[in-house]
């Protein structure tokens, strides 16, 4: 079971958060042109990489606000980002 450190609640066990996906996914500006294929991509596809990757959580069971930390997917290892969302 991981620990997710919420910037605002402090370290809390992972059943407390739902995973938005790698940050680093940009939604695309005009849905409406994309392809269903390339929609689909976007919204179910992530790259998924071995190493260090950014992650939105979003703290659905406690202060319900979304905020990004930095996992190794290899080893779970999580390091919290200090930049705070806007
Ligand atoms: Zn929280």
């Amino acid at each position: 079971m991981l620990e997710i450190p919420c910037p605002w609640c402090g370290l809390r066990n992972e059943n407390e958060f739902i995973c938005g996906g790698e940050a680093q996914r940009k939604r695309p500006a005009d849905p409406d042109r994309e392809t269903d294929e390339a929609w689909a991509d976007y919204l179910y596809n992530n790259a998924n990489p071995k190493g260090v990757v950014t992650e939105w959580w979003w703290h659905v069971s406690g202060c319900t606000l979304w905020f990004k930390i930095d996992r190794n997917t290899l080893t779970h290892e999580i390091t919290p980002i200090e930049e705070l969302p806007e």
